[in-house]
């Protein structure tokens, strides 16, 4: 049976990590210093408004101020990049995040590329050719820190990642190359995706599509992350098929409890981090 990698447990210590440090922050360099987190909601989807509200709670909790702005799904691209500059501009404003999806007639990418990357608390603008990664990508940050406290060293392992999308597979695969991982990584173009899951010590999978990877595409005593999101009947559903490849892995995470909470709490890692490089 698979130990589970128990990614509430973890991001409640990550925020409290954040807490102290917001703290400290603030005693050291006043008020005017503490971390602070603008939200940009587009639209009325429901699990998007969810997630907001909980990443504004979250902000609370860790001595974060939050500023959510609700915008209508009708939201014209020209409107919301305006928002975004004055966002970019107001030297009040440390950290910007847009909640994604955005509506079919906002192109993502120019969204995103729209933030000033001083004040991207995603961490979407990572550079990729430096290990300096002070605000990486929160998702693969996260994924990191929950190898590192269940003891896992990636060194010199194979892992392998099922996804390659700038905002998890991509910037996932560097990190772990940063960690002195060996690292392949699959799409939905790669042949005979079985025979590549099944070589790795270390499988990372973020395709988007519930329970998808199988017992019989897992080595025995793999450890296995699954960032999948999905909802079957309004409730998460990982990506990976957690009743066939949990007999098989040594550690695994559930969905939910798992990757998710992380995530969330490395925003805050972020938020503190841009905080603090403002305050220098
Ligand atoms: P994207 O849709 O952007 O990327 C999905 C990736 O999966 C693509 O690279 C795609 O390949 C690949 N893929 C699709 N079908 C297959 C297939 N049949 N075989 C192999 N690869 C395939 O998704 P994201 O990366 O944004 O997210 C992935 C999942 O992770 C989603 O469920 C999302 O909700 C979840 N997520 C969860 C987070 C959390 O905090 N837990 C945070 C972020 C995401 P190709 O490039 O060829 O199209």
């Amino acid at each position: 049976m698979a130990t589970l990698i128990d990614g509430k447990a973890i991001a409640q210590k990550v925020k409290e990590e954040v807490a102290l440090g917001s703290q400290k922050l603030v005693a050291e360099r006043g008020e005017d210093a503490r971390p602070n987190m603008t939200l940009v909601l587009v639209g009325s989807d429901a699990v998007s408004k969810r997630l907001v509200d909980l990443k504004a709670k979250d902000c609370e909790a860790a001595g974060i101020t939050p500023t959510v702005i609700a915008m209508s799904e009708s939201t014209s691209e020209e409107k919301l990049l305006r928002l975004i500059d004055r966002l970019n501009r107001d030297d009040d404003v440390k950290a910007i995040l847009c909640q994604l999806p955005v509506p079919d007639h906002i192109s993502t990418k120019r969204l995103l590329a729209a933030i000033a990357p001083e004040k991207d608390v995603d961490g979407f603008s990572a550079r990729i050719d430096s290990d300096d990664y002070d605000v990486a990508a929160c998702t693969p940050a996260a994924v990191m820190r929950m190898l590192r406290e269940s003891g896992v060293d990636v060194a010199g392992k194979h892992c392998v990642v099922v996804g390659r999308s700038n905002i998890v597979g991509k910037p996932m695969a560097i990190q772990l190359l940063l960690n002195d991982a060996t690292v392949t990584v699959c799409h939905s173009k790669t042949a005979d995706l079985a025979e590549h899951t099944r070589r790795a010590d270390i499988l990372i999978v973020a395709v988007g599509r519930p329970r998808f990877i199988t017992g019989d595409m897992v080595k025995e005593g793999a450890v296995v992350i699954d960032v999948g999101m999905n909802y079957i009947e309004g409730r998460p559903v990982g990506d990976v098929d957690f009743a066939s490849v949990e007999p098989k892995a040594s550690k695994i995470t559930p969905v939910p409890g798992g990757v998710g909470p992380m995530t969330r709490a490395y925003l805050l890692v972020n938020a503190l981090t841009l905080a603090e490089r403002r305050a220098k």
